[in-house]
């Protein structure tokens, strides 16, 4: 027995929203999907007329969806924004070279620029060479650390103004469910800010504003956005993504938070919207303090460590002092493989690490910039 869609449009619906339950016919789903993300756009002031934004494109389900709907509403509603997909090639064979792939099919078929930068070229180091130096246990961070600098450089590269990941709502709810676990108070009053910035130097709540030099605003137009309502608005728009999980995928931490999300999620569907609002009208007392963060002495990216050498630079010494598997196993409470990298280092995390012999990141790019990375596997 067909259902009529129940925005009265005389078609059947074809779908049940996970998120509020409505019987909608594909084109009214579009609309919906589309009208809230271009809703989360407007009163977040996520983006203003002009700018150019560098969309994190990893080939996966979210950033694929974030890439079309972002170009869809550019035109729609005349944001006037200059779109640009940035990839970071890892090196992880048999599985960043094969999404790479549907990135590039994603820029033919949008039309949108790609710039790719790699590990290799940045650092000196694939991600597979890096896993048969550290093993499985320790590999997570390394990615972690040296993606995020890497979409910072790509980001300044392209001289783009803002940074556009493609985190969904069950990726925010997780967050803050991690952040609660872990007692994390810093990082809980800030992970479900708007704006993500140099918190230090301006308020992450503000508009973005174009680039400072300090560090890009990166912004998750997803942000209320289920994922299963992502993999739905792919299928129903026949868009091609890659879904294959990274080959050195870890049982993350996130992992963990992630079931425990999907049961709540079972009793009560409405719990991923309740945890991000939760996030965000937290009131914290008090507020702990992350470091001060300035410019790393070597290459110039923005850094907190006590020293001033960032942390890519110091994973990047004891990899090519031969050493890494020490100095991660003596810390391995902190540098926990599973946790997310925020923009905090804390110097405690890596006191082991210090050496004397470096070799500098490529410095041919720009480095005074930083992204924001989201490890283990999660489409970005
Ligand atoms: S799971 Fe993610 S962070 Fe870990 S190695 Fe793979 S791509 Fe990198
Ligand atoms: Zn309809
Ligand atoms: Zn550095």
């Amino acid at each position: 027995m067909p259902v009529p869609c129940s925005t009265h449009c005389g078609k059947n619906a074809v779908l049940k929203r996970p998120k509020t339950g409505c019987a909608l016919c594909k084109e009214c789903f579009f609309v919906a999907f589309e009208t809230e993300v271009h809703d989360t756009i407007v009163k977040g002031q996520l983006f203003r007329e002009g700018q150019h934004v560098a969309i994190g494109a990893s080939g996966g389900k979210d950033s694929t969806v974030l890439a079309y709907v972002l170009r869809t509403l550019n035109v729609r509603y005349n944001y006037g924004l200059q779109l640009t997909l940035l990839s970071i090639d890892e090196g992880i064979t048999g599985y960043r070279d094969d999404s790479l792939e549907m990135v590039k099919k994603n820029r033919d078929e949008y039309g949108l620029p790609l710039k790719i930068l790699s590990y290799k070229d940045l650092y000196g180091w694939t991600m597979d060479a890096i896993v048969q130096e550290v093993g499985r246990r320790s590999n997570c961070t390394y990615c972690g650390v040296f993606r995020r600098g890497a979409l910072e450089r790509g980001a300044a590269l392209l001289k783009a103004d803002v940074i556009a990941t493609g985190h969904n709502a069950d990726d925010m709810a997780e967050t803050v469910i991690m952040n609660i676990m872990r007692g994390d108070v810093a990082r809980l009053h800030r992970c479900c800010d708007t704006i993500t910035k140099d918190t230090s130097q301006q308020s992450s709540d503000s508009p973005s504003s174009s680039n400072d030099g300090l560090d890009i605003p990166r912004v998750k137009p997803l942000r209320y956005c289920y994922e299963k309502e992502i993999v739905l608005y792919a299928h129903y728009a026949k868009l091609p993504y890659f879904s294959t999980e990274c080959t050195f995928s870890p049982l993350a931490y996130r992992g963990h938070a992630r079931t425990y999300l999907k049961d709540l999620e079972r009793l009560r569907p409405s719990v991923i919207m309740d945890i991000i609002h939760s996030g965000e009208f937290l009131q914290v007392g008090v507020v702990q303090q992350l470091p001060s963060r300035g410019h790393c002495k070597r290459c110039g990216q923005i850094s907190s460590a006590a020293g001033g050498i960032c942390k890519a630079c110091l994973l990047l010494d004891s990899l090519n002092q031969g050493k890494p598997k020490v100095s991660l196993e003596s810390d391995s409470a902190n540098l926990d493989d599973t946790q997310e990298i925020s923009g905090a280092t804390n110097p405690e995390e890596i006191k082991t690490l210090t050496g004397s012999k470096s070799t500098p990141i490529n410095n041919e790019l720009p480095t005074n910039k930083i992204g924001r990375v989201k490890p283990h596997g999660i489409d970005w």
